[in-house]
């Protein structure tokens, strides 16, 4: 028997930390920590830990690895990149690294991934069971033009992102309003590790020259094999298209260029209420657009019905939000807890 326990992650956007018991191990199935100041999850009594797997590597899945002494100090397993974008404090002693797209086994637990749509080197988790499998989605995106998503197989239980619940827009209309909004100059946000090479990709096809901070151009030329201009805080102008980490105008780019002064900017992301960008939006001294990078409606129920799944856990949401979501899972939305799977 294998039991699903879900320590944060249900009824709400915050830290994914889901704990699978099988076959005598006790794994994690990332390490998040909390969006908000002073939010972290609660690691006490987990007790001890064999192994943590990671989706990827943003801070509400990966950014409580530092407090991996408080369950026994278990090994890390990720993909080589997902490893490569953890900040150098954050590097866990042990690590193992995993496939993008690929099998692998932890004792007798047999798992596959694949590619998620959503982050460079971004995994979703299929784990094999006697009740007929179990998905962990972590983050993903089927909408994204330059991030792979492979198909999930068959699984009887899913934990899928459905971090924004019932939205159902499609990226390919939100990039054209993004564009439309930063033609005449604009700082995009972006977090690290994320869409910034998309946003290049989809405003270069809009007609716009895009200059980016040093993260996304290394992002960039990662995934296309080519270089865009480059900017720093003190060669960019008000005038151009900035594609600039981090996220909410926290650090990075985007917050040396609030600082300075004089440029309009452009959020996509979760707001935290403690970030620079809620302050921002909030005073009507910024805007807020849509970017997908999180399955819409549409998509949940696609892979909800593709891969067969009789029991379906939608995560990072608060279902009340989402009514239209829920009455179309019907008798497979589970809420619990706990879930055998
Ligand atoms: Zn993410």
């Amino acid at each position: 028997m294998a039991r699903l326990t879900v320590i944060s992650g249900l009824n709400r956007k915050s830290a994914a930390v889901f704990l699978v018991e099988s076959a005598g191990r006790r794994i994690l199935l990332d390490c998040g920590d909390g969006l908000e100041p002073g939010e972290h999850p609660d690691l006490a009594g987990l007790g001890r830990i064999d192994a943590v797997l990671l989706s990827h590597a943003h801070v509400d899945h990966a950014g409580a690895l530092s407090r991996l002494g408080e369950i026994g100090n278990p090994p890390v397993l990720a993909t080589a990149r997902t490893f490569g974008f953890l900040p150098a404090a954050e590097r866990p002693v042990r690590t193992i690294e995993i496939p993008e797209a690929g099998a692998f086994r932890l004792g007798d637990l047999q798992f596959t991934t694949g590619r998620c749509g959503h982050a460079p080197g971004g995994v979703w988790l299929h784990l094999r069971t006697a009740r007929g499998g179990f998905i962990y989605s972590g983050d993903i995106s089927l909408e994204s033009p330059g991030m792979p998503f492979d198909m999930m197989p068959a699984a009887a239980t899913l934990l899928i992102d459905a971090s924004y619940g019932d939205r159902d827009t499609s990226l390919a209309a939100q990039m054209d309003d993004m564009a439309a909004a930063a033609r005449s100059g604009a700082v995009l946000c972006c977090p690290a590790a994320g869409r910034g090479a998309d946003m290049a990709l989809a405003m270069e096809k809009c007609g716009l020259d895009v200059v980016l901070d040093d993260v996304v151009a290394a992002e960039f030329a990662a995934a296309t094999g080519r270089s865009l201009p480059a900017t720093d805080a003190k060669r960019a102008r008000p005038d151009q298209v900035i594609i600039a980490t981090a996220s909410n105008a926290e650090s990075g780019l985007s917050r040396q260029l609030l600082a300075r002064g004089g440029f309009r900017f452009i959020f996509s992301s979760h707001v935290p209420k403690a970030s620079p960008a809620c302050a921002l939006i909030d005073g009507g001294n910024a805007q807020w657009m849509a970017w997908n990078v999180h399955p819409r409606r549409r998509d949940i129920l696609a892979l909800a019905d593709h891969c067969g799944a009789k029991t379906v856990l939608p995560a990072f949401v608060d279902m009340k939000e989402a009514p239209v979501l829920s009455a179309a899972l019907g008798s497979r939305l589970r809420l619990e807890r706990e879930t055998e799977i």
